[in-house]
């Protein structure tokens, strides 16, 4: 009989909303997987050179920690405002092949279905409103962001599910923050071309953008309330021993995860 070995794995460390506490999620740091740096170790980003193996293996363990029920949809980004709607069934169909969904936000109230969405800096944004059980994912990087991603997903929610956005819960998760995100005149410009308002801070040449602010108005001024829009606060650059940061690590880095799943129907 060989010998019988146990595998060492750290139970990834995740972090959950206490505003979200009637849904399962769960937003990912860089500890508790399998990659060796610079992707050490809860990399589930598959765009990254880490190998493929490792990525999956990340993923399944996210999942697991997260406790996503069933299918499990992971995005395919378009840095636009593009909202992804599943229904009922999963799209409006039962089942598919496919495992990923086209945009930079998806909305659901599919119950068996989860969502996963990589992040290095960019705001993940998660949504559930109770009464209508419908959940929600978005990235908003500073090109969402610019195109108003966050007033999209709440609009979207609105027409397909009758949600009203005062019953709508937001947690704005860890990202770059106003005291590490300088950016260009060329990024604020698309701001003003978009007619969108930002939220920054001057800084000699440059100007520090708060991404985390400029969502928050814009959920507010879809009707999301103050006291249902939670802000974590938590830099990516200034916390690079817990999450991976783009920008901080200059891009050799890995992508932590989000996720979001309503459990199938009991
Ligand atoms: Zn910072």
């Amino acid at each position: 009989m060989p010998p019988v070995t146990t595998q060492q794995t750290v139970r990834p460390f995740v972090r959950r909303s206490r505003l979200l506490h009637g849904v399962t999620h769960a937003v990912g740091t860089r500890h508790g997987g399998v990659s060796p740096a610079p992707y050490a170790t809860l990399n589930v980003g598959l765009s990254t050179p880490d190998s493929e193996a490792n990525v999956l293996e990340n993923r399944r363990l996210l999942l697991e920690a997260c406790g996503a029920p069933g299918q499990v949809f992971s995005a395919r980004l378009e840095h636009g405002r593009h909202v992804s709607v599943f229904r009922d069934g999963v799209d409006g169909t039962p089942a598919t092949q496919e495992d990923f969904f086209r945009g930079d936000g998806v909305v659901s109230n599919s119950p068996g279905t989860s969502f996963l969405m990589t992040f290095a800096d960019c705001v993940p944004l998660l949504f559930w409103d109770p009464y209508r059980r419908v959940i929600g994912l978005a990235h908003a990087g500073w090109r969402g962001t610019a195109l108003r991603i966050s007033e999209a997903m709440i609009e979207t929610v609105q027409a397909e599910f009758g949600c009203r956005p005062s019953d709508i819960l937001v947690s704005i998760g860890p990202s770059i923050g106003p005291c590490c995100y300088d950016v260009g005149p060329q990024v604020l410009e698309n701001f003003a071309e978009n007619g969108t308002y930002a939220s920054v801070r001057p800084a000699g040449e440059k100007c520090m953008l708060d991404l985390w602010n400029t969502n928050r108005c814009q959920l507010a001024s879809v009707g999301v309330r103050d006291e249902h829009i939670e802000m974590l606060n938590i830099c990516t650059s200034c916390h690079v021993a817990d999450y991976f940061s783009h920008r901080a690590e200059h891009g050799q880095t890995g992508r932590f995860g989000a996720c979001i799943g309503l459990a199938s129907k009991g």
